[in-house]
């Protein structure tokens, strides 16, 4: 890699930033000053911004408790990204592999990798994520049997894939589903003829919520936990 590149993706600065420094001699490459930016930076190199040495930020894979109010978006918008809950680095690298609603709470990851996300959101690999779903409505069997069957979502041509329902009171279920349109979950109670008051995801694929984080903490994956998807 260029070392000018380098120097950007290890720390705050933009490529124009980096040259400068280069330029003016700050940077050392195994112990000698070098300025020119194009010189490639192999691995085990040693680089150093003065006395401090710059490392690569290598993937990142993070588990986060949503609160309510905020969006899954790199930007704020109405409500805040739930970026902002996250004291790291280089944040603008992060995205969001699968979106809560800004009133829905629960499990998000969130990662710099991209092939990593592609195995949790794309509909080729079908990743189950369980929501905890508060009803207005107390459900029946028959409801139970439609949305475990399939039902055909406001506005789409085909019914949603096979689902799992397990009843928890007759106004709570845990509703298992393996694609990610739109507001999916509170399409699919409507379908039934019902309506979603509260919605929270605990699980996407073999990765659940951590029972020890509150709303809006986050902590890293375990290698377990990534290597599962
Ligand atoms: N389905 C919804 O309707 N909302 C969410 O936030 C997630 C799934």
């Amino acid at each position: 890699m260029r070392l000018d590149k380098y120097i950007c993706d290890a720390s705050e600065l933009t490529r124009k930033q980096a040259k400068q420094i280069l330029k003016s001699g700050e940077i050392t490459l195994n112990g000698q000053v070098v300025k020119n930016a194009a010189t490639q930076v192999k691995e085990g190199d040693q680089v150093k911004w003065l006395d401090d040495e710059i490392t690569l930020i290598g993937p990142r894979y993070i588990m986060l408790h949503k609160p309510m109010d905020m969006i899954c978006s790199n930007i704020d918008e109405v409500y805040p990204s739930v970026l902002n809950l996250l004291d790291i680095e280089k944040k603008a690298e992060l995205h969001i592999a699968g979106r809560l609603d800004a009133d829905t709470t629960g499990l998000v990851l969130i990662t710099n990798d991209g092939q990593w996300s592609h195995r949790i959101t794309s509909p080729k690999h079908t990743c189950q994520k369980t929501y905890r779903v508060w009803l207005e409505t107390a459900i029946d069997q028959t409801a139970v049997n439609q949305l475990e069957q399939g039902v055909l979502l406001h506005g789409e041509k085909q019914v949603t894939k096979p689902a799992t329902v397990r009843v928890i009171e007759d106004k709570v279920i845990l509703l298992t589903i393996s694609e990610g349109k739109y507001h999916q979950v509170k399409r699919m109670l409507a379908a039934t003829g019902n309506k979603v008051t509260y919605l929270h995801r605990e699980q996407i694929g073999s990765v659940v919520l951590d029972a020890e984080l509150e709303e809006g903490e986050w902590r890293y994956l375990t290698q377990d936990e990534i290597a599962s998807f």
